[in-house]
């Protein structure tokens, strides 16, 4: 079983820029698994199916390929077989993500997915459930977190970037319902794993953060340094289907 390293959060608590960065440094593969839920709200929206039709959306899960890039240096995301590494990213689709992310099946599945990537080598991977559900045998475990007014913030300025306009009080209630989504349902809440490191990026730099990850990570009695480092580079496409088998 590869080294794994999770890392879990609510909502624009600098995760992804964070697992980037340290997978970029390790190199690791990165997984984005917010970017699959995402995949799959994308499928939805576009398929005009009411997110409230469990059987439909179990269906439609079923049958979703989904393929990451896993290079943190460009992280890249494919619905089967066409790239949505922008289109995912809209208000819409991260509300449907959040009450999709909510249904056992759809979970059970991207767990499937996310699982076999550790096959593939060592990883960051990082989402809401790593360290608790996904991979609780994780080597190592962090649990970032910043107050709601930083993390509206970040993800304010990031939707500017792609030209998002929103305001910031519509941000700040996007980030609150969906944390409150993810923390209150019954099937894998989002919650501090047990033996995560806590970090409460609210002051941090990115590059503080990052600083801050990889201690934890050159810590471990098994971290697998130097050029041995089993799995090496993360260069090369994870491909995965919702199906199983590779992919697409
Ligand atoms: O991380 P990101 O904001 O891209 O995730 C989108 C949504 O997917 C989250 O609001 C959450 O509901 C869901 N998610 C999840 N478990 C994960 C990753 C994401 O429930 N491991």
């Amino acid at each position: 079983m590869s080294f794994a390293v999770t890392i879990d959060g609510p909502a624009a608590a600098g995760k992804s820029t964070t697992a980037r960065g340290v997978a970029s440094r390790l190199g690791f593969l990165y997984v984005d698994t917010g970017a699959l839920y995402r995949a799959i709200a994308l499928k939805v929206q576009q398929g005009g199916i009411p997110p409230d039709d469990r059987d439909a959306v179990e269906r439609l899960a079923r049958e979703t390929q989904v393929a990451l890039s896993g290079a943190p240096d460009h992280p890249r995301v494919w619905l089967d077989g066409a790239e949505v590494s922008d289109e995912i990213r809209t208000p819409a689709v991260s509300e449907l993500s959040s009450r999709l992310a909510a249904q056992p099946a759809v979970r059970r599945r991207l767990i499937e997915i996310q699982r076999a990537l550790r096959d593939r080598g060592p990883l960051v991977a990082e989402g809401r459930d790593l360290g608790t559900v996904v991979f609780p045998d994780a080597e190592i475990k962090v649990y970032l977190d910043a107050d709601l007014d930083t993390r509206a913030r970040r993800r304010f300025r990031e939707r500017e970037r792609l030209g998002l306009p929103m305001t910031l009080d519509e941000v700040r209630d996007e980030l609150e319902r969906r944390d409150a989504r993810d923390r209150g349902r019954s099937e894998s809440p989002l919650a501090v794993p047990e033996g995560a490191r806590v970090l409460d990026t609210s002051g941090m730099t990115v590059a503080d953060q990052i600083e801050a990850v990889l201690a934890v990570v050159a810590s471990h009695p098994a971290f697998p340094a130097g050029p041995g480092c089993p799995g090496g580079r993360a260069d090369d496409p994870v491909r995965e289907r919702s199906e199983g088998g590779a992919g697409d």
